[in-house]
């Protein structure tokens, strides 16, 4: 069975966003840019189908294939990927924000493409937050989906998977093929050793355009302004519980 995982290159999570003095958007220049920490646990979970960790059989998946939209610079994010365990990549080279309608089109055509029959997403890139493409997809293929996975277990043609949802778990079966996105507590990612540092350097990655799949990615969306968030109000400390009580009666809450 062939995995295929989308991953995002983002700006590193440990780093605070600036806002540019024109609130046109966020400064990135020079700053740390990553793999998209959901797509760092799709590749995880896709690699494990293959290795047989975490709970699933050996050879479950047999390649699990990485793909980045984004520019030149996402090869670092690929071979990213290739370190922790996938076979190889394919980017697909687009300068500037590609949204995520488009995206999912650009994905489609690599899925038309590949035949993979399980694409792991992650439920979120945490620049944008946008939450749509793993679902986008879904609808532009007609496959079935099931996002925002803690758990997948895969059996007879089928992946059960357990969600995370408002007030708890809830677990669905999908058929393969099927669209996954995953969330935070899926599986904790490995560290790359550095011989699989060294071997994913030799792994191939095919360099693709938008044009090659006939996809046109001009922005659909105006950015109107972007501005921080407001500074947090200094807070207040309260001796017991009634005290609390009592603020949040005050303040309309309770
Ligand atoms: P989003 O809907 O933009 O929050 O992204 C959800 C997921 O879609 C990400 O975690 C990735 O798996 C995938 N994705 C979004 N943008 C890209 C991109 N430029 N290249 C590859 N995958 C992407």
């Amino acid at each position: 069975m062939k995995v295929l995982v989308p991953i995002k290159r983002v700006l590193d999570y440990n780093l605070k966003v600036r806002v540019k003095p024109d609130g046109s958007g966020v400064d990135l220049s020079n700053l740390k840019m990553s793999i998209n920490p959901f797509c760092e646990i799709a590749v995880e979970e896709a690699v494990r189908m293959k290795e047989g960790g975490g709970g699933h059989a050996k050879d479950a998946a047999t390649e699990v294939v990485a793909v980045s939209i984004g520019p030149e610079q996402a090869q670092e994010t690929i071979r990213n990927a290739l370190a922790i365990g996938a076979d190889r990549g394919i980017l697909v080279k687009a300068e500037g924000e590609v949204e995520p309608l488009a995206v999912a089109k650009l994905l489609k055509a690599v899925v038309d493409a590949e035949k993979p029959s399980l694409v792991i997403l992650g439920k979120q890139a945490i620049d944008d937050d946008s939450n749509q493409v793993g679902q986008m997809l879904a609808a532009l293929l007609d496959w079935p989906q099931a996002t925002f996975a803690s758990k997948i277990v895969l059996h007879d043609g089928k992946a059960s998977v357990t969600r995370e949802v408002d007030g708890g778990l809830q677990t669905i079966d999908v058929e393969l093929p099927a669209i996954v996105t995953t969330d935070l507590r899926l599986n904790e990612p490995r560290y790359a050793s550095l011989p699989n540092i060294m071997k994913a350097k030799k792994k191939p990655i095919d360099v693709k355009t938008p044009a090659d799949f006939g996809v046109d990615v001009s922005p659909r969306l105006r950015v109107i302004k972007t501005v921080e968030p407001p500074k947090r109000q200094g807070g207040a400390k309260v001796k017991t519980a009634a005290e609390l009580v009592g603020k949040l009666k005050e303040a309309g809450i309770f």
